[in-house]
């Protein structure tokens, strides 16, 4: 016999002891959901164990009747909650819940500590704190475990004052036992639904958070009753007998195999944020029945909002994989593309066995067929919603359209089918977004080309010198703020027939002025400055690949431009940021000849060429036309110093 672990008492992780301080001292005022995540934790554990039973029928010790067990009992105000699942053994106990393990919830600790403004409960809902929510209601939880297979359990124990016990126990059962000592506050409450020692309250909870929950959830049901008479009447001096009914709570029926028109939208709502642990109802619900070629159910949920790290995280598609209405995996990888992770849901297929590996599921026809379907679904949904409900579309778009646009530029497959979908700021559209359609619907006829500007907001959009001559003409030009919006455009190159042109890019293609009049003008004006541009360029060598006479300058002196190959000067800039600096993009110094400046420049070029002014005068230009694109030069301190003395020179 193996000696048995005695009681330790053990710290909890800094984070779990914050995650439990903020429990007890509640911000979240639904406190009735404990039971909820207690049921789908028990829920979950029996599923571990099914499916490892599936190969290892030793693990089931015989017993395969699984089930959840409820008893409240008022002598010593406890709820106990048993399941006969997986268990934990000592180590998993230790892990799983003496630490905070899951990334998740630990930086939803740290956003509740760096923003006091967003609502608790809101950020509360989006982790589902599971296991810890016991200590809402409770100032003790006591978890008695054993894992199949092990000769002991476990006991762990914790007043959600920083510590906890934990010691090796006898246990006989397999699977996970929680009892919860509730708090005073608690106790034969006057509030009937905060009364969780209630048999009706707890009948309501159940059918309310865990109906289709697969396995029964079972409550013994006591029925005191006094002898009765001849007459039939109760005898009142005769001691009462007890007859105990077990009685299961749920319906035990999946919801997406009811019919769809029995469903409420309440009930989809609550599965919907049950099975995904989010707060909010969702955005949009899709439920949908194929038969055919291949037959299964889907059920879809498009959610209100972005979980927080949405955009940091690693990819993961939220399709849970079921067959037969038995649930075989999470995260289902191939039934969406990665354009469509923020869409949660599961699918129901005959057509897979349930101890399918995901190897094999990766290659299998059927699954790629149903998540063609399951695209096509999910992208007419969302089609709808843009042409019926637009401030719905722009709030989905707020939350998700960054997916969209990531899609459309790195899935080559996929741009045909997102390019409609897009939404962009623009110059014709202040307070609202445009699609391209939109955008192509305003064209002049004779407009060549989708206008696009680069920047980091409106303010700094519509100062830029190239702006200028756009505006005067009244062409629009889309903004774009977003980083990947660029990349996008680019990956897009075109919509209906037209180009899409960057206002700071090659040819503005505008009829005036590259008419070849224009052209020839601007080409006389070159040819007669030819030297000053040479002298400009070979002071610049290294910093630009060209310098060029400007025709979409108005008011400013100089612009920095790139040409149409290769990537632009902002792209070149988020680049840098993500540590690709070795893209760089070509800088073309394009000066305005109507500019005084430019005069001034031919002046001192003329009368003293390579002076130590010249050579300022070309540097200052370059960085004017740097700063203008939000790139800070190279040396700012030596453009400072070249400014001061300009202006210590002016003012003698
Ligand atoms: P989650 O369920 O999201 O993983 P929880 O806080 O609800 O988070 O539970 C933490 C972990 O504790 C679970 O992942 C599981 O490993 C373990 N656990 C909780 N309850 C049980 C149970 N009844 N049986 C077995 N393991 C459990
Ligand atoms: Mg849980």
């Amino acid at each position: 016999m193996t000696q048995i672990i005695n009681k330790e008492t053990r710290e909890f992780q800094a984070e779990t002891k914050q995650l439990l301080d903020l429990m007890i001292h509640s911000i979240y005022t639904n406190k009735e959901i404990f039971l909820r995540e207690l049921i789908s934790n028990a829920s979950d554990a029996i599923d571990k164990l099914r499916f490892e039973s599936l190969t290892n029928q030793d693990l089931l010790e015989g017993d395969s009747n699984f089930e959840i067990f409820i008893v409240p009992d008022e002598a010593s105000h406890t709820l106990t909650i048993s399941d006969n699942g997986i268990g934990m053994t000592y180590n998993e106990v230790v892990e799983n819940i003496g630490t905070i393990a899951k990334s998740g919830t630990k930086s939803f600790l740290e956003k509740l500590k760096e923003k006091e403004t967003t609502n608790d409960n809101e950020l509360i809902g989006q982790f589902g704190v599971g296991f810890y929510s016991a200590f809402m209601i409770s100032d003790k939880v006591t978890l008695v475990t054993r894992a199949p297979g092990q000769e002991k359990g476990v006991k762990w124990q914790s007043a959600g004052d920083g510590t906890y016990t934990i010691e090796e126990c006898e246990k006989e059962k397999r699977g996970t036992t929680i009892t919860i000592e509730l708090n005073e506050d608690f106790r034969a409450t006057s509030r009937p639904d905060e009364n969780f020692l209630e048999r009706y309250t707890i009948e309501n909870l159940i059918k309310k958070y865990s109906d289709y929950i697969r396995y029964p959830i079972k409550m013994n049901f006591i029925k005191e009753e006094k002898p009765l008479d001849a007459d039939g009447n109760e005898i009142p001096d005769a001691p009462a007998t007890e007859t105990v009914e077990i009685r299961t709570l749920n319906s035990m029926t999946p919801l997406w195999t009811r019919n769809k028109n029995e469903i409420t939208t309440e009930e989809y709502q609550l599965f919907y944020k049950d099975l995904f642990h989010d707060w909010e109802e969702p955005m949009e619900i899709v439920h949908s029945k194929a038969e055919g070629t291949v037959e299964y159910t889907s059920l879809l949920f498009i959610p209100s909002r972005a979980p927080f790290d949405f955009y940091s995280q690693k990819s993961t598609s939220g399709i849970r994989l079921y067959s037969k209405h038995i649930f075989i995996m999470d995260n289902c990888q191939d039934l969406l593309p990665e354009y469509l992770r923020f869409v949660r849901g599961l699918v129901d297929s005959p057509d897979f066995s349930l101890n399918i590996s995901r190897e094999i599921l990766q290659h299998s026809k059927q699954l790629k067929l149903i998540g063609k379907n399951l695209e096509k679904s999910v992208l007419k949904t969302l089609e709808n919603i843009l042409s019926k409900d637009r401030a719905k579309y722009e709030k989905f778009w707020k939350e998700f359209g960054r997916a969209l646009k990531i899609g459309a530029y790195s899935d080559y497959s996929s741009r045909d089918k997102l390019k409609d979908l897009l939404l962009f700021s623009s110059s014709h559209a202040s307070d609202t977004l445009t699609t391209l359609a939109d955008y192509a619907g305003r064209m002049a006829e004779n407009q060549k080309v989708i206008y696009y500007a680069t920047g980091k907001d409106q303010a700094s959009v519509e100062r830029l010198p190239q702006m200028e001559l756009l505006k005067e003409k009244n062409i629009e030009v889309l903004y774009l703020f977003d980083q990947v919006d660029e990349f996008t455009i680019d990956a897009l190159k075109e919509y209906g027939d037209k180009k899409f042109q960057s206002i700071s890019r090659g040819d503005l293609n505008l009829d005036d002025i590259d008419s070849p009049e224009a052209k020839k003008n601007t080409e006389a004006i070159y040819k007669e400055n030819e030297t000053l541009i040479q002298a400009i360029k070979d002071l610049l060598t290294g910093k630009i690949a060209d310098v060029k006479i400007s025709n979409r300058l108005k008011s400013s002196a100089v612009c920095l431009v790139s040409d149409d190959k290769g990537i632009s000067l902002s792209m070149e800039q988020i680049l840098s940021e993500m540590n690709q600096s070795m893209y760089k993009a070509s800088r073309i110094l394009e000066l305005n000849p109507n500019h005084e400046v430019f005069t001034t420049l031919k002046n001192l070029h003329q009368t003293a060429p390579g002076s130590e002014a010249f050579n300022d005068y070309c540097e200052l230009l370059y960085v004017q036309a740097l700063l203008i694109e939000g790139i800070l030069p190279e040396d700012p301190i030596g453009f400072a110093n070249k400014v001061s003395s300009l202006m210590a020179r002016i003012g003698k």
